[in-house]
């Protein structure tokens, strides 16, 4: 992955700074969904200092070298994952403590691909967002009870 992005900058004639590399490392290294508050979180442990605009500028360079993707989970902020390497999977996402988890369903992949083909519609790439609730924490389980109880009154 280091290589591909030092490639991708040197043919773009950008430098590959420290700061840059740093940035890129935790990001591939991550499975998890990252905004851009925990990459700088992350780079305060290494003892990496770099400025919110190098760390929002370093992703959106990854997005746009095709290393990373982006998510919007309608959180006011946005998400990154590595993309090289990652098997295609949809997302759930708690609005309680915002953790997101993955799934694959080769079922719903199926079905997505009958609705398109129904459609006249040549899908080239598809994401599911489920939001919810996790059962994680106490409060999000809470707040499962709660939207049950309302679900099961009206
Ligand atoms: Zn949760
Ligand atoms: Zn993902």
């Amino acid at each position: 992955m280091m290589q591909v992005l030092r490639g991708e900058l040197r043919e773009r004639e950008l430098p590959f700074t420290h700061q840059r590399e740093a940035i890129a490392q935790i990001l591939f290294e991550s499975t998890r969904h990252m905004s851009a508050d925990d990459v700088a979180a992350a780079l305060r442990q290494r003892g990496e200092h770099a400025g919110k605009a190098t760390v929002y500028r370093t992703l959106a360079l990854l997005v746009e070298l095709g290393l990373a993707t982006e998510h919007d989970f309608d959180e006011g902020f946005k998400r990154y994952e590595t993309q090289v390497g990652a098997a295609q999977h949809d997302h759930m996402i708690c609005t309680e403590c915002g953790q997101v988890s993955t799934f694959t369903n080769p079922e719903l992949d199926r079905i997505l691909a009958e609705v398109a083909a129904e459609h006249g519609f040549e899908a080239i790439t598809r994401q599911v967002k489920v939001f919810g609730t996790c059962s994680e924490t106490a409060s999000c389980r809470d707040a499962q009870q709660a939207y049950r109880s309302v679900r099961s009154t009206s």
